[in-house]
């Protein structure tokens, strides 16, 4: 099968089909999106090697439970070993000994197929297209704030930065009842996310009043938007930090202190609740699809990626 191979760099390569374990399921790909952690990956965020690839949709095509089969799904990232005591506190993303795919000890979804637990798959409800059902699982890490922040309806909000994740964590708290406003760089991305409703000032974050927000979350992808995060939260507010980055980010530690900030880290959420804000039309993901390129133009769907005027970029497999 075609497959995208990091191994040190990029590569469109032929692999053997995976042969799924005992308890997975053998999936053949529909539609996967490119994120930000793959580009990470390519810079050296971790050190992966094997097939790329951790957000998608797909057909389950082989399962020992036949009840499966046919079914369109949805995929966990993390996988788990279900026996340390993370595992049986229900904190299985911390799981010590799990693998994630795509990004950690396992392959990915930028192929034909992928093989997953069946416990870690979601059936997509059938009111929710492909092209929506694969921003599943950044939609969940976006609606793991509420998780996280005990947000109070009207509450101020600001989200720095205006990229897939940025736009969809806008919606979220919007949806949730934030008073939301983004900061960011791109007048027509701001434009999308103002026909949502969500506040966005001209002039980035140095426009507002520094100490203004009670919640902010950091979603630029850089060192540089945790400094302006830092900036805009009030005293005994909460920054929350979703950018993960292969750069080191130095910033001044005294004012976490001063101002007594929470500083909370963020990763990935609850995929039931974000096919629930799919489903129910709380989120849309219209206008966040800059293009989609077949599997086997997939090496060219990632230099497209390069223009900073794109958003998510899909990859197709017809196979
Ligand atoms: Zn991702
Ligand atoms: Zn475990």
């Amino acid at each position: 099968m075609k497959a995208l191979v990091v191994d040190g760099k990029l590569s469109l390569r032929d692999m053997p089909e995976p042969r799924p374990g005992p308890g997975e399921a053998l999936i053949r790909v529909r539609l996967a999106g490119i994120c930000g952690t793959d580009r990470e990956i390519l810079k050296g965020y971790s050190d992966f090697r094997g097939i790329l690839g951790h957000e998608f949709v797909g057909m389950v095509v082989k399962a020992e439970e036949k009840s499966w089969l046919g079914r369109r799904v949805v995929g966990e990232i993390n996988v788990v070993c279900g026996e340390c005591s993370w595992c049986a506190q229900g904190l299985k993303r911390h799981c010590p000994r799990r693998t994630v795919m795509g990004i950690v000890k396992r392959d990915g979804a930028f192929a034909e197929y992928v093989a997953l637990p069946l416990r870690n798959l979601h059936e997509v409800p059938a009111e929710i297209p492909d092209e929506a059902a694969v921003f599943v699982e950044p939609l969940a890490a976006a609606a793991e704030i509420l998780e996280q922040v005990p947000l109070k309806p009207g509450a101020r909000a600001a989200v720095l930065g205006d990229g897939r994740l940025g736009l969809l964590v806008a919606q979220v708290l919007k949806q949730a009842g934030a008073q939301v406003t983004l900061i960011g760089k791109h007048g027509w991305k701001l434009d999308l996310a103002r026909s949502w409703g969500v506040k966005c000032p001209g002039q980035g974050e140095e426009a507002l009043a520094p100490r203004s927000f009670p919640v902010v979350v950091d979603a630029t992808g850089s060192p540089g938007g945790f400094e302006g995060a830092l900036r805009l939260v009030e005293p005994r507010g909460t920054l929350v930090m979703k950018s993960t980055f292969h750069e080191r980010a130095s910033f001044d530690t005294a004012k976490l202190v001063v101002d007594e900030i929470t500083l909370l880290g963020s990763r990935c959420g609850s995929f039931p609740a974000a096919l629930r804000l799919l489903r129910d039309g709380d989120v849309t993901t219209q206008g966040l699809v800059s293009k989609v390129f077949p599997l086997g133009n997939g090496m060219e769907a990632f230099q497209y990626l390069e223009n900073p005027a794109c958003l998510k970029v899909l990859l197709q497999n017809s196979a």
